[in-house]
Formats: C-alpha cells, structure tokens, sequence
C-alpha cells in the first residue's frame, strides 16, 4: 500500500482524499503545513504521524507519494521538488497557474521516472465514465456538441482564497472551468481548439474576481462545446449533454464530488435510462488508479499531461475573457 506525504492543510485532503487513502489500505504518512500550528492541529485530527515544518522535511519521510493540495500558485514548486526527491506526485487541479509553470512540473516528473497524476476527479464518476463509453462505442453516432452545466453555489466553508485571491487561483475559471475542460477532453477524447467567453461578479467573489462565467468553445471535428460555470448558482444541480448525429445523452448530477447522477440516452423523442454500474467514491477510484500506474499498471485517470492541455483550455477562457476575442489554445507540445 502507497505511503502518502501530504502537501497542504486543506479541505479537500481532509474531507476527501484522507479517507480514500484509509478505504484502500493507504497511508497518509506525513503533513506539511505553511503554518506550524495548523499542520500540529490537522496532524492531530487526523491521525497523520508526523507534521512537517519544511517542504524538506516532509520530503525526508520515508514515502512512496506525495499529494499536494496547497493553493495552486504552490504546486509548480512543490511538485517540482517532490519529483526531484524521488517521490510519486498526484497534483491537484489547476496543474499550476500558467503552462511553462504545468511543463516544468511534467519535465521535472519525466526525468525522475515518476509517475504523475492530476486530480481531475469527474474522470472517476460513474456518470462521466458512462457518457465516456458511450461516446467511444459510437452509440451517440458522430458527436455534435457537449454543454455542461456546472454552476453552483460555493460552499460557505470553502469561501477564502477562491473569491478573494486571483494569483492563488480565485475566480471560477480556474476553479472550475478547468475541471469542465477535463470532462470535455475525456468524453469526446478530443482536444479543444479555441474559445470565446464571458464573465461577470455576481456579488460573492471579489471586485475584479469573475464568480460566474460561460465559454463557448470548438474542439477537434467541427464539435461545438458550451460551459456554463458559477459559484453562485443555489439551486440547479449539474449536468452534461453530449449530442451525436444517432442519439443524444443526458446526465444529471453530472458534475459532483459524489458518485451521484443518471443517465438517459435519448433516440427520436424516446429516452432510456443507461445503467451507470457501481457507484464507488470518485477520489477512491482515482486513488486505485494512481495506485496501479506506481505499480507499472496503467496511467492516473488524468495525468500530468492532461493537467496541461486542461489548463491550458482554462487558460485560453482566461486570454478571451481579457481580450473579448476568441482565443487559440496551447496545445500539448
Ligand atoms: P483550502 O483553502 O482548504 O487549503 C488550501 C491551503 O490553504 C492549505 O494548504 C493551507 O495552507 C491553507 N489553509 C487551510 N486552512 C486555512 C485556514 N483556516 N487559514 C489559513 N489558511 C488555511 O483549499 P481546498 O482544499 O479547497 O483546495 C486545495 C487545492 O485542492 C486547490 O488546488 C483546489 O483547486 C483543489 N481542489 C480540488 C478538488 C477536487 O475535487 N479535485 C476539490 C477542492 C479543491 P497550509 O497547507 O500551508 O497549511
């Protein structure tokens, strides 16, 4: 079982990946914490043997992985000197905050011969999966266009750092947008080519901080993509449509945390509902994937790479939102 070095005091290693490293028999070894204090306390409630005062601290404890959930200005550093020292690196998402910062982190991966991962979770929802398979069996025919609906309302505790802070990641185009482009490029298995987009402050986040934002966006094939983010949307749910020239289908629930969701392929006016098979915990699955590409079987449900041309979509809505004009996306070089 993988022995985990933990990168961050945060929410989401403590309401998530902690338990779906215990579920699997893996073992949070270690916490770093910019903050004495606060890595003492989370070490504390969460059972982790060692607090660490320093990134080399923490990279001295004898691991096998390191999982870094720091504000995302932090990763590129961080990521880079946990692959130096030889440890396996699951990042999370965004990769970094800009693409020579995403290409040192792969480069710094490649040459110590880790494995990288990035923490693009909706790759292990049963529903995205479903939609996946769909799509790749041809059920849906040749695809047309894919819409995501992924506007919500922003949990109250996770209300800091994404309203308030842009060179740590804030806004929604980088919380979540991100994640929208991932799901796309999963799906369809096509990269997105350029985008158009609009943002606007709702009123939660911070002047100059967009907390509600829609991008249009064209991917390989002539295949037309349109998401529509918010932190401040209560009351809708999530969803994600693809539509095919055969068949069209709809998932709700879509763009969650939990193994939620259902799916109906639709077929001139008649819908069937799809069976999305067992419904295990998302970060569990992502944990097992990682799990198996150490031990040389298969790849993370979403790689470094991935956590490349992901960003680099999220950042191309960033270059249109700034510009009004349509913006090209990176690609993966
Ligand atoms: P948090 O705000 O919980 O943690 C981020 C950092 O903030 C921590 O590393 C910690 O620094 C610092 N921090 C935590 N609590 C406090 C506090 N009370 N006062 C001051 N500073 C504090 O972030 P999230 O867990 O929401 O996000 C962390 C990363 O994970 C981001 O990259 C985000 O995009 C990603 N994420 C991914 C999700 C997914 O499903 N894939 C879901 C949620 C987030 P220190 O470590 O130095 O103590």
């Amino acid at each position: 079982p993988l022995r985990w070095v933990l990168i961050g005091a945060s929410d989401i290693a403590a309401t998530r990946m902690i338990p779906a490293m215990r579920a699997l028999g893996q073992d949070p070894v270690a916490v770093f914490s910019s903050s004495p204090e606060r890595g003492r306390q989370f070490a504390e409630r969460h059972q982790v043997p060692v607090a660490a005062g320093t990134l080399e601290e923490a990279l001295s404890v004898p691991a096998d992985a390191v999982y870094i959930s720091t504000t995302n200005e932090l990763h590129r550093d961080q990521a880079v000197a946990a692959a130096a020292a030889g440890r396996h690196v699951l990042c999370e998402k965004p990769l970094a905050m800009t693409l020579d910062d995403a290409a040192d982190i792969v480069r710094a991966a490649r040459a110590a011969g880790v494995v990288l991962g990035t923490n693009h979770h909706l790759r292990a929802s049963p529903v995205v999966r479903t939609i996946q398979k769909l799509v790749a069996a041809g059920d849906i025919g040749r695809p047309l266009a894919v819409r995501v609906h992924h506007a919500v309302e922003l949990p109250q505790r996770l209300r800091g750092w994404r309203l308030e802070n842009p060179a740590a990641g804030g806004g929604v185009v980088l919380d979540i947008t991100v994640h929208d482009a991932d799901a796309l490029r999963f799906v369809l298995g096509r990269e997105v080519l350029d985008v158009t987009a609009t943002a606007v402050n709702q009123g939660l986040a911070a002047p100059g901080v967009e907390d509600a934002a829609m991008a249009v966006l064209r991917l390989e094939g002539d295949v037309l993509g349109f998401t529509h983010d918010a932190f401040t949307v209560p009351h809708a749910g999530t969803a994600l449509e693809v539509h095919g020239t055969d068949a069209s289908v709809f998932a709700t629930d879509a763009m969650t945390q939990d193994p939620d969701g259902e799916v109906v392929l639709r077929r001139g006016g008649t819908g069937t509902p799809v069976d999305v098979g067992p419904r295990d915990d998302l970060y569990v699955t992502g944990l097992r994937a990682f799990a198996d590409a150490v031990h040389g079987d298969g790849t993370p449900l979403a790689t470094g790479t991935d956590g490349f041309a992901s960003l680099a979509v999220a950042l191309a809505v960033r270059d249109a939102l700034r510009t009004g004009a349509r913006a090209p996306v990176t690609p993966v070089s």
